[in-house]
């Protein structure tokens, strides 16, 4: 898909195939959502939440941006995209489970290890993943052999941290009706690795 023309192409088919097929389902979706589920994905073309979870339309309320990351609460005043979704999500909709999901080759995390000497990255990006500085120095230290990689996790681990500086959510995780998931997806192989909250590392789930 490489031109707006192709674009409509495709709603087209969309329109034919799965719509038709998911008509009843989309216009009870018209009155209204109650996903179960929050997930914080990255904005990358190849890490797909609903195809890797083959959800439907109204199971899964996703928040994607550079690196899935999610920034600690601040209430001063800006403007803030992802604390609004979060609020909307554990507030309003009520969600069971926030699941902060990283992938291979992620290019923020790139961004993030390149650090400040890259004028290609720009402002904004380098910025906003200055929020995996602590995870960064952390990955640097421990001598990793594949910083890459090692920082894709300690990104979700500093996610996860800062979901629970936001008062609602930490409230609703100790009353423990939420949930916090951490899960990493493997591009080239399709695979699946999702955080063991006993012991915080990463195993590959069945496929
Ligand atoms: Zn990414």
């Amino acid at each position: 898909m490489k031109t707006i023309s192709e674009m409509i192409d495709g709603y087209r088919r969309f329109r034919a195939g799965t719509y038709a097929q998911q008509a009843a389902l989309y216009r009870s979706l018209g009155e209204g959502q109650s996903p179960a589920i929050m997930l914080i994905a990255c904005a990358d073309s190849r890490a797909e939440p609903s195809d890797i979870f083959a959800a439907a339309p109204g199971q899964l309320f996703v928040v994607r941006n550079v690196a899935n990351l999610v920034p600690p609460y601040m209430p001063d005043g800006k403007l803030h995209g992802v604390s609004s979704a979060l609020e909307y999500a554990v507030n309003v909709l009520q969600v069971q489970h926030i699941v902060v999901m990283g992938h291979g080759g992620c290019g923020g995390v790139q961004a993030s290890l390149a650090g400040d000497g890259n004028p290609a990255i720009g402002e904004f990006v380098t910025h906003w993943v200055s929020l995996l500085d602590e995870a960064r120095q952390r990955v640097l230290e421990s001598g990793s052999i594949n910083p890459q990689f090692s920082l894709e996790l300690e990104g979700i681990e500093t996610s996860l941290q800062n979901l629970m500086t936001f008062p609602f959510v930490r409230k609703r995780v100790e009353e423990g009706s939420l949930e916090l998931h951490g899960a990493w997806f493997a591009i080239k192989h399709g695979e699946l690795h999702w955080r063991n909250p006993k012991t915080g590392r990463f195993e590959v789930i069945e496929p």
